[in-house]
């Protein structure tokens, strides 16, 4: 698999505004943010390009830690009250650009619906 600029990002190998750490999972402010809240979270394993390689149980622990860090994110951030959108761009038509798992956080305005 193709090293991606999250590999490099959880390696501390190029900078980042790393908003939650722990040993699974890192949260970090996207670099082109969508909304006053957008933040992406990742697991630090580089083995699931996208939400389709979610294929087995043995990943649910790591995915209530992706979920739990999102809701933790945005207590910190302030938009747990006032409402926040989660987002899974998986493959090309998503409009994927970074082939590792990621949860786009989004919030601080109100957002529209559907999504382009
Ligand atoms: P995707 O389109 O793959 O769902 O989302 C990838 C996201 O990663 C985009 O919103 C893009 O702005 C963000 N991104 C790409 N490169 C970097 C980077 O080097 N640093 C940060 N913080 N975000 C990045």
């Amino acid at each position: 698999m193709a090293e991606t600029i999250f590999a490099k990002i959880i390696r501390k190998e190029i900078p980042a505004d790393i908003v939650f750490e722990s040993d699974t999972v890192l949260a970090f402010k996207d670099i082109n943010p969508k909304a006053p809240v957008h933040i992406l979270i990742i697991p630090k394993i580089t083995e699931l390009e996208s939400a389709k390689d979610i294929n087995s149980k043995e990943y649910a622990s790591l995915l209530a830690d992706l979920f739990l860090t999102a809701n933790e994110v945005a207590k910190k951030l302030g938009v747990y009250e006032s409402g926040f959108r989660l987002v899974i761009n998986s493959g090309a038509d998503s409009g994927q650009e970074v082939p590792h798992l990621h949860i786009h956080l989004l919030g601080g305005r109100k957002l529209t619906w559907p999504p382009g």
